[in-house]
């Protein structure tokens, strides 16, 4: 507003100085021309002397307008009214031949002279000034330029190191866990929501027996209807094949894939990534959606790291599990221990006691084994442990557990069941003992036997250890009794 109102005074005050030199200009011309009695160029007249009086102020005031119009004008305006008003003292000079107009007209050159040296400093002060200010406004975009770069990598890396703290989150999540099926759960959560822009995210694993994949955990838009694909589809099937991370920009322009006519949902990108367990693929992590160029190299980085995540903790989780299993497990037979069974009957009897039911237990031991051990030696006798072992897996009802108690002593737990069942369980046990597992030596076939005891709750006892005492308590009234034999009252 006030650089608008500045210029349009300066306009004006140009104006007014023209329209003054303009009417000083006439004016000199009248004086001078007003007394001139001859025609031009004849030798001035008695009137000369007068006209040289009014024509010097005149002289001098357009000489002060032509040397302020080089302040208020552009050089072309300050050039033009300087040579316009040197011609015309020229002329009033040629007309009068007076001393006074003489001098103003040195006095003019002498002035046109300094405006012209000021102009020219002022022009190249300018032109520096000029210089610095388009070197200062390069400067400035170039500055703008890297600022805008700096701000965009900035965005960039922010949002990298949230997404890699989210990584660090699901590693520490994942160091707790020891099942497969929350650890799958975790990472189609986590990928489907820190990736972003899917469709879906479906977790695939290997199954050896049948050959294919299958889909394991799965996460999909809300508004999407169930996923079909529970086999993987040529996507997954390249990426177990080459055991690599795979980006698909545009699967139309992808001569690899054939173009997704999937009836479910179109699919323009994909990203997917194997998951290595001891460096082979066993199985694929997918993601796509319907736009095209959804996923960036970077988020194919990130889905590789989280599936590394994932893999040890899959790898961790079996470990944990084989650890689990052989801590808990004969090695000979196979069967439980005896700390996994006392734990597993007292569940048993909590369950038991709330739902009024009956549980039994029966403990068995080898007859004269150690006789056996000496006469065909210990090789023999794991054989016959293997071999009872595998009766009492036969015999033991559903719901049921059987465990290797100690040496050549074992255990069954029968949930549900009161104690003249569980003394048909064990009559059945030893009678196909007897009938079945034998050592064979020197070609000789002697039957192997075993006695049985026979406790139950809550009729015998109703606490855990008291239930095993009694047990082996009528294992040794068998024994007692001849062997052969199962007792149960
Ligand atoms: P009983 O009828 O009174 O039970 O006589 P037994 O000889 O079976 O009883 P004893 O307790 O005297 O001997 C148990 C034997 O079981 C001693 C041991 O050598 C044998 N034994 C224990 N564990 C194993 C094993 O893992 N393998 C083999 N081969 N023998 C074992
Ligand atoms: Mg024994
Ligand atoms: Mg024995």
């Amino acid at each position: 507003m006030e650089a608008a109102a500045d210029s349009k005074s300066l306009t004006t005050i140009r104006w007014s100085v023209a329209l003054a030199l303009l009417v000083v200009c006439a004016s000199l011309v009248a004086v001078i021309t007003s007394g001139r009695p001859g025609p031009p160029g004849a030798i001035a007249g008695a009137g000369a002397p007068a006209q040289a009086s009014s024509a010097h102020p005149l002289a001098l005031i357009v000489i002060a307008l032509a040397a302020y119009a080089w302040v208020l004008y552009p050089p072309t305006g300050g050039v033009m009214v300087s040579a316009a008003v040197f011609f015309c003292l020229i002329w009033a000079w040629g007309v009068l031949q007076t001393v006074s107009l003489s001098v103003d007209l040195a006095a003019f050159a002498v002035l046109l002279g300094v405006v012209a040296s000021a102009q020219r400093h002022r022009f190249r002060r300018l032109h520096r000034l000029r210089q610095v200010l388009e070197d200062l406004q390069e400067e400035g975009s170039v500055k703008e330029q890297a600022a805008a770069h700096a701000w965009q990598s900035n965005t960039g890396l922010q949002k990298k190191h949230a997404r890699y703290a989210q990584l660090q989150a699901v590693a520490e999540q994942l160091s707790n866990m020891t099942d497969r099926t929350p650890i799958a759960n975790l990472a189609v959560e986590r990928a489907f929501s820190l990736i972003g822009k899917s469709d879906v995210c479906l977790l695939f694993l290997v199954d050896r027996q049948r050959q294919e994949l299958s889909l394991f955990a799965s996460k999909k838009r809300d508004d999407l209807t169930s996923v079909r694909a529970k086999h993987g589809d040529q996507f997954d099937r390249y990426v177990l094949r080459t055991q690599r991370p795979l980006l698909v920009n545009d699967v139309r322009r992808d001569f690899r894939f054939t173009v997704s006519l999937s009836p479910e949902r179109p699919i323009a990108s994909v990203v997917a990534c194997p998951l290595l367990l001891a460096q082979r693929a066993e199985g694929v992590l997918h993601m796509d959606s319907a736009q095209a160029g959804a996923y960036s190299q970077d988020d194919l980085r990130f889905l590789d790291i989280l599936l590394d995540l994932i893999s040890a903790a899959m790898t961790n989780a079996e470990l944990f599990q084989q650890t689990q299993h052989l801590a808990m497990t004969d090695g000979l037979t196979g069967l439980m221990l005896r700390r996994p069974f006392h734990e597993q009957l007292t569940r048993e009897l909590t369950r038991a006691s709330r739902s009024k039911d009956a549980v039994s237990v029966v403990m068995l031991d080898v007859d004269k084994f150690k006789d056996y051990n000496d006469a065909f030696g210990h090789t023999a006798g794991d054989l016959i442990l293997k071999s009872v072992a595998e009766v009492l897996r036969t015999a033991t009802p559903a719901g049921g557990a059987h465990a290797r108690y100690g040496g050549e002593e074992f255990a069954v737990l029968l949930p549900r069941t009161k104690r003249h069942e569980a003394g048909d369980i064990a009559e059945a046990i030893r009678r196909t003992v007897e009938v079945q597992v034998h050592r064979s030596g020197r070609g000789v076939a002697v039957p192997v036997t075993v006695s049985l005891g026979v406790a139950s709750f809550p009729d015998d006892a109703k606490e855990e250890t008291e239930l095993i005492r009694i047990a082996d308590q009528r294992l040794y009234q068998a024994k007692h009794a001849g062997r052969n034999l199962v007792v149960a009252a």
